[in-house]
């Protein structure tokens, strides 16, 4: 590992600025630079760069972070590689307080993957397959599909060329059983899988031997997750943040196949359904989600999970189910790529796909089954945001045939309504006082908590527990923001405390579970401070 203090030295060196300029076309505005944003398609900049703050920050798809981050991204770099190639282009020395034990590991898989390449191309029942599929010699390479041997060829192979066994153990590539170590992949042909860093973090294996188990995976490992990557994401990135567009698949040849045809958006998920762990990962760049699924029984039920998840996170996209025993790669292979295209035009929206779905499994000619999915759509429409119960409301009742008042919403509160469109310039402002000088916030936390935030009380958590996180250097760098001086600042402070008091005074009064007592004590106390507040004192809420 790098050592933390040669780390330190190489960031004393780094200007953001300078850093950014050797990859990008800055322009000066103002006190900062701007730039089109490379990690999304744009004409117009938003992507600004602060040499006062030393960050950089994309208004458009929400990037930002230090010099660091940024050739972390740009170049899809792990953490220590880009130190190495930041310490190289500014002659600083790095130190290293171990054999690079990290690297070492990679380097496993890595080998493994060029052995598993060299064996597939001198295997023909692998070759046979994979023509037979329709996949090209390009795409072979393009994705490395490789063929892991024999059990015994692999442990040799790892023996021979010194690699630590047991680290190859935690790896997931090899395990040990009864009869001593043997491969995890046997006589199959394998799809590397990659991490966001593009390091290649495990396999997918298709069985050529008629195994029980069609497809296997790496098992968890300490680089290896499946719940939070996709196949095909590390040469699919680039193309997601251009055509904002992301199709997800259930099946590794779908993958190739469509990007052989030049859907070159498409990724899968790693033999697991889409989870909400999956989110984080697919919400970068902000495209909108394809699902690309199988018509079959297993198809649908995963393709209705992924949407509700999908719709509750208020994802932009919709379904394509693939009917008639066809998948993606079949269509590719058949050479309808046209009629690929038409469909991935038009998906089902996922709110409407989830209700279709629901309302399939009843036979609506039976009053009581209608009765039935009038009950179990509505159970659906209740979890969504207010607009969109709205909205679907009145495709619930057309699909059911029903009056419109049958299908019941949830009655949205005025700040809930408020909180869907709103921000507020003056917690924004107040947010910002606190970042530019990071010392403010103790004296901040003395008079007012996160309870008093309307708009923006997720931000402030934020900036409590975590102020360095790059998700408030929008906050930081929006010139629409006011810049308060020290009393400016103090007046907003009670601004928020009078409005907190007044709220809590309505709040008091009409509450249903205090008594009387109980009632008119609380409100002599929070008049006593509005009181206080009106004559400029900032107190602390303490009811
Ligand atoms: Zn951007």
């Amino acid at each position: 590992m790098i050592t933390k203090d040669s780390i330190e030295s190489l960031k004393s060196q780094l200007d953001v600025v300078d850093v950014i300029s050797q990859f990008l076309e800055l322009r000066k505005a103002g006190a900062n630079f701007k730039a089109c944003c490379p990690f999304h398609g744009e004409t117009t900049p938003s992507f600004v760069v602060s040499p006062a703050k030393q960050i950089y920050h994309c208004f458009g798809c929400g990037v930002g972070g230090d010099s660091i981050n940024f050739l972390m991204e740009y170049e899809k770099l792990s953490y220590p590689e880009t130190l190495e190639k930041l310490a190289g282009m500014y002659n600083v020395t790095l130190s290293y307080d171990d054999k690079g034990q990290k690297a070492q590991s990679v380097k496993i898989i890595e080998d493994l993957n060029k052995l598993y390449q060299r064996l597939f191309v001198n295997n023909d029942t692998c070759k046979d397959y994979i023509k037979q599929r329709g996949i090209t010699e390009f795409s072979i390479e393009k994705f490395e599909i490789g063929y892991a041997p024999k059990s015994g060829d692999t442990i040799n192979y790892l023996k021979n060329n010194h690699h630590n066994l047991s680290e190859a153990i935690d790896l997931g590539v090899i395990d040990t059983g009864q009869s001593g170590l043997y491969s995890r992949f046997i006589e199959r042909i394998t799809f590397p899988i990659y991490s966001l860093n593009a390091k290649i973090v495990g396999f997918g294996g298709r069985t050529i031997t008629g195994h029980n188990a069609k497809y296997v995976n790496s098992p968890q490992s300490k680089v290896f997750n499946k719940s939070r990557l996709l196949y095909g994401y590390h040469l699919a990135k680039e193309h997601i943040y251009k055509k904002n567009q992301i199709i997800i698949t259930e099946g590794y040849l779908d993958v190739i196949m469509l990007h052989q045809a030049g859907f070159n958006t498409a990724v899968a998920t790693l033999g697991t359904a889409l989870t909400s762990d999956h989110l984080p990962l697919i919400k970068r760049g902000e495209p909108k989600v394809i699902l690309a699924y199988d018509g079959d029984k297993a198809g649908l039920k995963a393709a209705f999970k992924a949407a509700t998840i999908l719709s509750h996170s208020d994802f932009e996209g919709g379904v394509v189910i693939f009917s008639g025993g066809l998948d993606p790669a079949d269509m590719v292979k058949e050479d309808r790529i046209e009629e690929l295209n038409t469909m991935f035009l038009k998906p089902k929206g996922f709110i409407a796909f989830v209700i279709d779905s629901i309302i399939s499994t009843y036979d609506t000619h039976d009053p009581q089954q209608k009765q039935k999915a009038l009950v179990e759509t509505n159970e659906y429409l209740k979890t969504l945001n207010p607009i969109y119960q709205d909205e679907y409301k009145r495709y619930i009742a057309q699909k059911l045939n029903v009056r419109e008042h049958l299908v019941q919403i949830n009655k949205v509160s005025r700040a809930q309504a408020i909180n869907l469109s709103k921000i507020d310039i003056a917690e924004l402002s107040i947010l910002k006082h606190i970042l530019e000088d990071k010392s403010r916030l103790d004296g901040v936390l003395d008079i007012i908590d996160s309870s008093m935030f309307e708009f923006h009380v997720e931000e402030f958590n934020t900036l409590i527990h975590d102020i360095g996180n790059p998700s408030l250097n929008g906050i930081l760098l929006n010139e629409a923001l006011q810049e308060y001086s020290h009393e400016e600042f103090e007046k907003q402070l009670l601004c928020l405390l009078d409005k907190f008091y007044n709220n809590k005074l309505t709040h008091v009064t009409y509450a249903q579970d205090m008594n009387f007592k109980e009632k008119v004590l609380l409100i002599r106390k929070i008049k006593d401070n509005i009181k206080q507040l009106k004559i400029g004192k900032l107190i602390k809420y303490n009811l």
